[in-house]
């Protein structure tokens, strides 16, 4: 029999856990033609999530938990997910429903079936979001499309069942800057989508603050595309352009008409917008070196402190005794 992990990171979920795992064990029982393996992923959370998780674990075997030794975020959560997961396919989902677990039998039957490797799920609406973040998630995505090969969906959820190849491609990208929503469109394979309108949370907070989804953008913009730095470049080649222009100007003016040494101001002016440019130039190169010196680390991406899950991957606590 085929099994699916169900893998899901949870930060401060204590609200919504219950009716998730309500709900995504009444819709195991929908399908028996599989196995189901629920690896829940707490990561740091600062309320009862884990203790929630460990009392499913008690009463249902197929109720694995890894729990962080602290908040290292969900993209990290998705990846120690992938990496401990048995199934032969693994989905990721929401703990808050905003993912609907009915969505799984379709996904499972487009991959088993029509041959796909991985089904993504986008929501066709932003309904119930203010309407200046709507505004800057699609240029986002706008931009981040044109200036990278990430080829990232406007509305893709991490929402989505694969199959062991596009674990392994997903688990193969190692990098620390974790930008799932870019990982999951760069490795590219057969996907298919499938379209649903927004669902509000059933419970507790989003934990995402306009400020940190605007730094998010930017993580993802660093960590797929370079246009960042060829912008500064020719900004740079722009200014030089102009200063050549300007200098043969002021030449030829001083030949011709004499120098009534006017201009302070303007060239006040030049001075700081120059080495604005500069100092933007020296900003973004600054960013690239900041990603690539915690690239270099290779600090692991997580850290457990406790688990159910037996063959834990060599950089946890519990498993470096056999490594
Ligand atoms: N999450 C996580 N670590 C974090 C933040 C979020 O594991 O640092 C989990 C969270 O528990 C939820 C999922 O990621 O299951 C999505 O978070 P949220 O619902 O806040 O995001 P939204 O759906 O609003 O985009
Ligand atoms: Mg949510």
């Amino acid at each position: 029999m085929e099994k699916i992990t169900v893998v899901v990171p949870c930060y401060n979920e204590e609200a919504a856990l219950g009716a998730f795992y309500q709900e995504i064990s009444a819709l195991a029982r929908k399908m028996p033609q599989v196995l189901f393996e629920f690896l829940f992923i707490n990561d740091g959370s600062r309320d009862k999530t884990l203790e929630k998780i460990k009392f499913f674990a008690q009463q249902d075997e197929r109720v694995k938990y890894i729990s962080f030794s602290r908040n290292f975020g969900k993209e990290a959560g998705i990846y120690a997910g992938l990496e401990n997961a048995t199934g032969d396919y693994v989905v990721v989902m929401d703990a808050d429903l905003q993912d609907p677990p009915a969505l799984l039998p379709e996904m499972y039957r487009y991959i088993k079936e029509e041959g796909y490797d991985c089904v993504g799920s986008r929501r066709v609406d932003r309904k119930g979001e203010p309407p200046i973040r709507s505004f800057f998630a699609r240029t986002f995505y706008r931009l981040i499309n044109r200036i990278s090969d990430a080829n990232v969906v406007d509305g893709a959820r991490d929402f989505q069942m694969m199959n062991r190849d596009v674990v392994q491609a997903i688990l193969s990208m190692k990098e620390y800057n974790r930008f799932s929503k870019g990982i999951f469109g760069w490795i590219g394979f057969r996907k298919k989508w499938l379209e649903y309108e927004n669902i509000a949370r059933v419970a507790g907070e989003t934990k995402w603050s306009f400020w940190k989804l605007f730094l998010y953008a930017l993580e993802g913009i660093l960590a797929f595309s370079t246009a960042p730095l060829v912008i500064s470049s020719v900004v740079g080649l722009v200014c030089c352009i102009l200063a050549f222009v300007m200098i043969f100007v002021i030449i030829f003016r001083t030949l011709y008409f004499g120098d009534p040494t006017a201009g302070w101001p303007s060239l006040v002016c030049i001075i700081l917008l120059l080495s604005g440019i500069q100092m933007l130039g020296i900003g973004i190169l600054g960013q690239y070196l900041a990603k690539t010196y915690l690239e270099t680390k290779r600090r692991p991406i997580y850290l457990v402190r406790e688990s159910n899950v037996k063959k834990l991957p060599c950089h946890s606590r519990e498993a470096q005794i056999s490594c």
